[in-house]
């Protein structure tokens, strides 16, 4: 029994929920911060609640650009909830009273999560956003961060986001062929070379085999 005793003391020592304060050190995308505590440690932590666009995805670097100003440098308190599946701390963060969480889906930079959280203040922030077509909410059409990240992501969508803004979508080159792929293509598995959308079209066409989007 007492090593059982022991066994539990470590796992609640190890238990990811608590708080602490640290400062923004770095800000990988408009959900994901790095935060440095005050005996130096450096944590990951992955915004609770809310899903910003990818930074190769539309609306991406301008969701992180918007969560920079907001933080960086500055004193967050950080509610861990849980740790992900890359191990990063899903936390709430806040400056005095302001929840940066809900903020970002406010000011529409972010989408409520709703796959791992049913929080009704982030619904109505949601909403809210928009109904006034804040930030992402511009794009009639915008596609969700989980759908962009998805291998599964059907042509419609990657077509509706290669509309909203043809920069934000990188298709693959080979150095000497005419076509361009989407990365998963068979043509593209020894040389692939990034490029944006718009710049591929002007030297490339669309391949027949992959269909990328035009
Ligand atoms: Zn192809």
């Amino acid at each position: 029994m007492r090593s059982l005793g022991l066994a539990l003391v470590a796992i609640i020592a190890c238990a990811p929920s608590g708080e602490f304060t640290g400062r923004v050190v770095g800000i990988a995308d408009g959900d994901t911060l790095l935060v440095l505590d005050s005996t130096n440690q450096q944590h990951k932590i992955r915004l609770n609640g809310i899903d910003a666009p990818e930074s190769h995805q539309a609306f991406g670097e301008r969701a992180k650009q918007f969560l920079a100003a907001k933080v960086f440098g500055k004193e967050l308190r950080v509610v861990t909830k849980k740790i992900d599946y890359y191990h990063r701390q899903v936390a709430d963060v806040f400056i005095g009273d302001r929840l940066i969480n809900k903020e970002m889906v406010e000011e529409g930079w972010a989408w409520h999560f709703v796959k791992y959280s049913n929080d009704p203040e982030l619904t109505a922030a949601e909403n809210r956003a928009r109904a006034a077509k804040l930030g992402l909410w511009a794009d009639a059409h915008p596609v969700a961060p989980w759908d962009f990240r998805s291998p599964k992501l059907t042509f419609a969508a990657l077509e509706a986001e290669a509309a909203a803004d043809p920069k934000s979508v990188t298709v693959y080159v080979t150095d000497t062929g005419t076509k361009y792929h989407r990365a998963s293509c068979r043509h593209v598995a020894k040389s692939s070379i990034p490029k944006s959308l718009d710049e591929a079209k002007k030297t490339h066409s669309p391949c027949s085999v992959c269909k990328p989007p035009r």
